[in-house]
């Protein structure tokens, strides 16, 4: 065979055979197939698109590239959550204790925030002793005697994906719904689950632009991934709006702890991060329906054993064995704290929340390239939701910063962001659940 070939059929619109996928994708992973092979493929996929058989080989073909994680020896089924990112989406921090307590292991295999999203990975970064890269015997330790263990990508984790996806990047080949589809389920099923749930963000803060593209690419997902063998669903959740009330990466930690121990819950928080898990239940057969996996998911929180999960899990993997209870003297906030109010008064109408991701970016909280090196104290918390009324005594957001000059960028980029007016909006939380 040779890549080529591969590519000129593909460039004409033909379909590739599971074997041709396997020799292309082999290439990527040694360095036999070169570099602007991978582009011209990833351009003609890109125009051509790829039947649902070539999309279920790519992406066994990449979750084969490297190791494939086997959880046989643990009694139990094995589910993870995957985002398509957002503002201000702290879930998995909730979920994966929640889960553990209701019995299925969660080995969660998290990534790191881009662009205006945030990232999972760097909000356990904020709390101190934390390995976020452990070897593989703690991260099986801590997920059989635990449950849960939230952790960083391994570098042989579907390297093919890795080199692929680094190509599609500086090709304008990244928004192929079919190489998405490839790319994000080669990683999720590396991790060896026995099922999955998608949280696919619709909204103004989402990774895909239209609402109708978030529901295209979530079926592409659960088609995908059902036909390589893992129960997959996805739910479609709001993301016209932050998330949780804060934005940035301790912030965010403090956040999900006050969830945990009900000292202060976020309404659409609670909402989307009940159902994802009811669903996981559902998927794992823990629960006959999700009625009683949202049962299971409150009481695991209202009991507050998922409180107590969060912190042996914390422990467990070099942070404060204490991190629950004391967490206001582990995570460091930027000290010059300020509200941000509205020009005028009136209702939050619409927000554009990439923007707000981006004032945090902006703030150092984020990064634009993979390789820039973030401030974890920095960000923004009381976010205020759509419909709220703000007015001079009610701020739209506060901004947590080290300098006057970052206070008026984040303050600018916050304010431009909302928009201010007298329509009564609602929050929106589910819109959708496939599950076919
Ligand atoms: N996230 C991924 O992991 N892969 C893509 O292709 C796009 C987003």
């Amino acid at each position: 065979m040779l890549p080529q070939e591969i590519i000129r059929k593909k460039r004409d619109g033909g379909t590739l055979s599971a074997e041709e996928i396997q020799f292309f994708v082999k290439g990527i992973t040694d360095g036999s197939v070169t570099e602007g092979q991978i582009s011209a493929l990833a351009m003609a996929v890109f125009f051509r698109g790829m039947e649902f058989e070539e999309r279920v080989a790519l992406t066994l073909a990449m979750r084969d590239s490297g190791t494939v994680l086997d959880w046989s020896d643990l009694d139990g089924p094995v589910i993870d959550k995957h985002s398509t990112g957002g503002v201000g989406d702290n879930v998995s921090l909730m979920l994966a204790p929640a889960l553990a307590v209701c019995g299925v292991f969660v080995p969660m295999i998290s990534g790191r925030g881009l662009g205006h999203t945030g990232g999972t990975l760097d909000k356990f970064d904020s709390i101190p002793g934390y390995v976020t890269q452990p070897d593989n015997a703690l991260f099986r330790k801590v997920t059989k005697e635990v449950g849960c263990a939230i952790i960083g990508q391994t570098a042989d984790l579907a390297p093919a994906d890795k080199r692929f996806y680094g190509i599609r990047d500086v090709t304008a080949t990244v928004e192929s719904i079919h190489l998405i589809t490839a790319s994000i389920l080669s990683k999720k099923l590396a991790a060896g689950l026995d099922g999955l749930v998608l949280d696919v963000k619709s909204g103004s803060g989402a990774f895909m632009p239209t609402h109708e593209e978030s529901i295209e690419l979530a079926k592409s997902l659960v088609a995908v991934a059902n036909g390589a063998g893992v129960r997959t669903a996805a739910l479609i959740t709001d993301m016209n709006e932050p998330l949780a009330t804060a934005a940035g990466n301790a912030i965010e930690m403090k956040n999900a702890v006050e969830f945990l121990t009900g000292d202060s819950i976020d309404p659409r928080n609670w909402d989307i991060t009940v159902a994802l898990g009811a669903e996981m239940l559902r998927i794992a057969g823990l629960v006959t329906d999700r009625a009683e996996g949202t049962k299971k998911m409150e009481e695991a929180y209202r009991s507050g054993a998922a409180a107590e999960k969060f912190g042996e899990m914390v422990a467990a993997l070099g942070g404060p064995a204490n991190f629950v209870e004391n967490w206001q003297s582990h995570l460091t906030l930027a000290p010059k704290v300020l509200d941000i109010f509205a020009e005028g008064e009136g209702l939050v109408e619409a927000i554009d929340t990439r923007e707000v991701g981006i004032a945090v970016v902006e703030l150092g909280g984020g990064r634009i390239r993979a390789v820039d090196a973030i401030d974890h104290s920095v960000g923004l918390d009381h976010l205020a939701g759509l419909g709220t009324k703000v007015d001079s005594n009610t701020p739209i957001a506060r901004v947590y910063a080290h300098s006057d000059e970052q206070v008026k960028k984040a303050t600018d980029r916050v304010r431009a962001a909302y928009r201010i007016g007298v329509s009564r909006v609602e929050s929106k939380t589910v819109y959708d659940i496939i599950d076919r």
